[in-house]
């Protein structure tokens, strides 16, 4: 089965990058990625025998025992690839580097037991749409708003169908070491 791993959005976020993707659709075409798809990628396993699955989710388990709720910042658009076939996303204005930490301990407890991930450097983002077109260069400001990832999947993702599919097998709670209810404090 094809799996990743990725930290889910909490409803702000989703509701802000809905914004923002509904911005887009007035200037950019190509294939919008469904709301209730947005997620933010830490690694990508790809192809995994079922039979590895509980190996993935006890590094998850291990990976995440060490971090606490992460507070985000949504930032600027980017994208990746051609200008008439890009993956377009938004990126992060602050918590990239914890972020990144969080991806390095995922991938590193991974790579323990055996399991491949895609070596890409982590760059930390959301997609909004692929094959856009973005060759105008026009793009409307994102929309921004902060918020606090706390919940980390290993989620299947199923291409057969017409948008794909992504159905989660194991989450992990970020817990606050300290039982602190707001990092923002
Ligand atoms: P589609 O491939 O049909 O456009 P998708 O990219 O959302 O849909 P997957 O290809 O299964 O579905 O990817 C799942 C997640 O992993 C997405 O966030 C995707 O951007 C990311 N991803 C896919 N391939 C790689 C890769 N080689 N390296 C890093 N991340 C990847
Ligand atoms: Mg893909």
């Amino acid at each position: 089965m094809r799996l990743f791993v990725a930290a889910e959005l909490p409803e702000v976020l989703l509701d802000a990058l809905s914004e923002t993707s509904a911005l887009l659709r007035g200037q950019v075409r190509g294939r919008y990625v469904a709301p209730d798809s947005f997620h933010l990628t830490l690694a990508f396993l790809g192809e995994v025998p079922s039979s590895q699955v509980p190996d993935a989710a006890a590094a998850l388990d291990e990976a995440c025992a060490a971090w606490p709720p992460i507070p985000v910042t949504l930032g600027a658009l980017g994208s990746f690839g051609r200008a008439r076939g890009a993956v377009l996303w938004q990126g992060f204005a602050s918590g990239a580097d914890e972020l990144g930490g969080l991806a390095g301990d995922v991938r590193e407890c991974l790579a323990e037991r055996g399991l491949a991930y895609d070596p890409l450097a982590f760059s930390p983002h959301v997609t909004l749409m692929r094959r856009a077109d973005i060759a105008s260069g026009v793009l409307p400001m994102p929309v921004v708003e902060k918020g606090i990832i706390e919940t980390v999947t290993l989620f299947r993702s199923d291409l057969s169908g017409e948008r794909p599919l992504y159905e989660p097998l194991h989450s992990v709670r970020l817990e606050a070491v300290d039982g602190t209810q707001d990092p923002w404090r």
